[in-house]
């Protein structure tokens, strides 16, 4: 055994709840979505809260939003 941190602070930040960034919840570490608001979650930062994780499906939803507007442009104004 090389490990002689105290039990139950493995975790860098020492923390045993963290809190939601929407609702100000407070919540088990192991939690990954809050049960009031339905925000997605991730691990704890240094001040406690959950941080949020990368949405992929936000990110491709918001550059096919902002193409499609490109596109949109294009076709209107600049077709012939
Ligand atoms: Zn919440």
């Amino acid at each position: 055994m090389h490990d002689d941190a105290p039990y139950g602070r493995s975790g860098s930040s020492g923390f045993t709840t963290k809190k939601c960034p929407e609702c100000y919840t407070y919540l088990p570490l192991h939690t990954n979505k809050c049960p009031s608001c339905n925000t997605k979650l991730g691990d704890v930062n240094k001040l406690g809260f959950a941080t949020r994780p990368f949405d992929w499906a936000g990110y491709i939803i918001a550059i096919l939003s902002i193409v499609g507007f490109v596109v949109f442009v294009w076709w209107g104004f600049f077709r012939d």
